[in-house]
Order: structure tokens, then C-alpha cells, then sequence
């Protein structure tokens, strides 16, 4: 049975109420299959229309991990391989790291799990908020975890006490009793009532349960919890009130519970070298692809024992990797040092490249580098990193090649029409000289 397209039913939803999502899912795949979008074009197409179909079920119900998983394993084929099957090699990043946020090295592509859980919240904060909905009191969709989460992301301010669950919220210095006591909390009996109810001549305190013996841990989280209810004390003027932490203007946010869950994650450089300079989406998502060594260059080939092109094709002389391929190459030392002629760019001295022995080291150090012309060089870098990668495939896959002179004729093209397409800092660079 449905309702507003949802499926209806008095006991736990099963996978198979799901059917009908997954089949959406997978038909949206049927008229984009071929090999005719960019890996760019197909990230924005999984972020937008594969993910929203989603969002209206895992807003409402709390749909079963294994249905995430195989709609996360369409969206997976379809970014990777551009069809609804895909194998491991093809995958160049786990999907755990595409799945996170810019700011954590991912790609944005959002967690269905995480943002499921971020939308499941909304129940319990329109609860506190919006008490004459209809549905308030009639139980939400959110599990233990999320009631621990919301717990965290919210602090209640008590006032008259009569909202406030005593042990479930977080009021007592923007902790929940039940954190505070947790052996107390499971022997009580009575875990329902309002802080004002609790509070009530002690009531929680009679609702404890000693048939089975106190152990001494039991007595002193006791004290601890009774030390600080000593100090409480109501205000029946004024209603309870509760704020979210991660907002600013304390209000609940989908943007902030779902961001909250990767907090403590290690803030990654890809935004100020991928992400914020502007360059065409394709070659955005092949930098950050090449700053973590995810193409397949010829070493990375040969690691897995797979057929490749050995000696770097730019050369023909050293074995193929992405650094050298990049920074290494005299091929591509040649075109930087044409482009370092062409625009004056003093601070890169390509004689100290060697030394650095990945892409990101090279490109955190030699590029990323504090001075004029940050952005138009990251700009810039990219799309010659681009443009190399484009040559070395030409030579690999199709034996044409082009000479150095070529090469930074085109780069100069291409980078004017990027400054015509609202590259303004590389356009500074460029009509400066
Ligand atoms: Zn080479």
C-alpha cells in the first residue's frame, strides 16, 4: 500500500517495499549510459538527480542499509564506468572518501546513510518546535543513534520544565542525565517524565530501582548526577526553550546535522588547490584524481600487473608516474619553462622540481607557495597537468604526438579563452604581462 508514494504498512518496512525506489533509481540510468559525459558531467548528474530521488524516501522512513547500498552501488557504476555494473579496478577512489565533503578530501557526493540520519533530526527538532503538528507525539522514524546525536548537536534551556525529558535531553549543562549516570538511568524505572515531574519532590530518585544491590559505581555516578541537580532550579514563567549548537542562529539545519557527522575528520587541502581556483570541471576532477595518485600511469599499471606503456611516452626515457609525468618529465619542464618566460613568473624555478616525490608534495610546495598570483597559478597548473595528460594519452592510445611549441601555443589558447570564461585571476595574470 502507498501513500504520497511512500509505502504504507503496519509492520517494519522490508527491502521489498523498496523495489519501486531502486527501479527509479536505476531507470534514470537508462537514457545517460554510454561513454559520452566527462567523469565531471557524471559526478554533477549522481549529485543531483541520482541523489534527490532518494532524499524525499530517507527523509520520511528509515530506509534499510541494504537498499542504500544498492542504490549507492548505482551511483558508484554510473560515476565511475557511466553504466548500472561496475568492478573494482575501475573505481579509482574508495566511495567512502567520494562520499565526503570537499573540505575532507571528498568529492561532496553526499552519504546517504549520514544524510539520511541529518534529515531524520528535522522529526525531533520540529517536535520541540512545532507542537500542534498533528503527528507530534505519535513516534518518528529516528533511531537510538540519532536520538544521541541530536542529544549532542542541541542544548535545552529549562524553564518551567514541563517539556523537558529529565533523563533524554541535554539540559543539565548541556549534558543528558542519562550520560551523566548511565548505570542510574538503566535501573530506573520511569524513564519518560518531564524534568518538572522528576524533579518533583525528588521523583527520580524513588523511581530508582534497588532490588538487585548498589555497586559502588552506582553510588557515585548518583552523587554526581544529585550534585548537579542541587543547583537547578525552574522558572514556571517560562516555557522551555532548546537552540542548535551548529547554526548560528541556532535554528536546525540539514546543512549542518549532516556536516556535523564528519567533524574530527582532518580538513584537507583540495579546496585551496582543486576546488576554489577556477578551472573547467574536467580538469578540476582530474587534479584531484592526480593529487592522490589515482590515474593510471604506467608504474601504477605495472604494480597490479597490468599490460602498459613502460617508458614515459613525453621522453622515452624514464618509467611512467604521475610525477613525472607532471613536474619531472623534460617534456613538461620544457612547456613550464616556456609559460614561466611567457608570463614572469619568477617564483617557479623548475631546476628544484627533482627533489619533490609526489604530485602534492610538489604541487603544496613548488605551487601552493605564498605570493602574488596564488590562484592564477593553481589555475594554470591544473590545466597544464591537463593538457600533458591529454598528449601522453594521444601518444599512448592514438601515436600522435605534438612538439613543446605546439603544446604551449595551445595552453596559451586554451588559458585565454578560460579568462574570456571568468578565470579572473589568471586573467590578471595573463593581461598583466
Ligand atoms: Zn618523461
Amino acid at each position: 500500500m502507498k501513500y504520497l508514494g511512500l509505502p504504507l504498512s503496519v509492520s517494519r518496512l522490508k527491502r521489498i517495499h523498496f523495489q519501486p525506489l531502486e527501479d527509479k533509481v536505476a531507470a534514470k540510468l537508462v537514457p545517460w549510459v554510454g561513454k559520452h559525459v566527462t567523469m565531471a558531467g557524471r559526478s554533477c548528474l549522481v549529485k543531483s538527480v541520482l541523489t534527490s530521488v532518494v532524499t524525499y524516501f530517507i527523509a520520511v522512513l528509515d530506509v534499510p542499509i541494504e537498499v542504500l547500498a544498492k542504490i549507492d552501488s548505482l551511483r558508484r557504476a554510473y560515476l565511475w564506468a557511466a553504466c548500472d555494473k561496475v568492478t573494482g579496478g575501475k573505481c579509482k577512489v574508495n566511495w567512502d572518501l567520494v562520499c565526503k565533503p570537499k573540505d575532507k578530501g571528498g568529492l561532496g557526493i553526499l552519504n546517504l546513510k549520514k544524510f539520511a540520519t541529518a534529515l531524520r533530526l528535522r522529526w525531533l527538532w520540529q517536535e520541540w518546535k512545532n507542537e500542534d503538528k498533528p503527528w507530534v507525539g505519535l513516534g518518528s522514524p529516528c533511531t537510538t543513534k540519532d536520538h544521541d546525536l541530536f542529544a549532542a548537536a542541541t542544548t535545552v534551556i529549562v524553564g518551567d520544565g514541563e517539556k523537558v525529558l529529565f533523563w533524554e535531553a541535554s539540559w543539565l549543562d548541556g549534558m543528558r542525565p542519562k550520560d551523566v549516570a548511565p548505570l542510574i538511568f538503566e535501573i530506573s524505572r520511569k524513564k519518560k517524565c518531564s524534568v518538572l515531574c522528576a524533579l518533583h519532590n525528588d521523583f527520580w530518585v524513588s523511581q530508582i530501582n534497588t532490588q538487585n544491590g548498589l555497586s559502588l559505581e552506582h553510588l557515585e555516578q548518583f552523587y554526581k548526577l544529585w550534585e548537579k541537580l542541587v543547583n537547578v532550579s525552574l522558572h514556571p514563567q517560562r516555557p522551555d526553550a532548546i537552540s542548535w549548537k551548529l547554526t548560528n542562529d541556532g535554528l536546525y539545519s540539514a546543512k549542518s546535522a549532516y556536516n556535523m557527522q564528519f567533524l574530527g575528520l582532518t580538513t584537507s587541502l583540495m579546496p585551496p588547490l582543486v576546488w576554489k581556483p577556477w578551472a573547467t570541471p574536467k580538469c578540476k576532477f582530474f587534479a584531484w584524481l592526480v593529487l592522490q595518485n589515482r590515474v593510471w600511469t604506467a608504474d601504477r599499471l605495472a604494480r597490479r600487473g597490468w599490460p602498459n606503456c613502460g617508458l614515459c611516452k613525453l621522453c622515452n626515457q624514464r618509467l611512467e608516474s604521475a610525477a613525472h609525468l607532471l613536474f619531472k618529465c623534460r617534456f613538461s619542464i620544457r612547456i613550464w619553462n616556456k609559460l614561466k618566460l611567457w608570463l614572469g613568473l619568477h617564483q617557479i624555478d623548475t631546476a628544484l622540481w627533482q627533489q619533490f616525490h609526489s604530485v602534492k608534495e610538489w604541487w603544496k610546495k613548488a605551487i601552493h607557495k605564498k605570493g602574488p598570483h596564488r590562484k592564477a597559478l593553481a589555475s594554470l597548473t591544473m590545466l597544464v597537468s591537463w593538457e600533458l595528460w591529454k598528449e601522453r594519452n594521444a601518444r599512448v592510445f592514438r601515436g600522435h604526438s605534438v612538439t613543446v611549441d605546439m603544446m604551449v601555443t595551445k595552453i596559451k589558447n586554451e588559458a585565454r579563452l578560460w579568462c574570456f570564461a571568468g578565470a579572473k585571476a589568471l586573467s590578471s595574470l595573463i593581461f598583466c604581462e
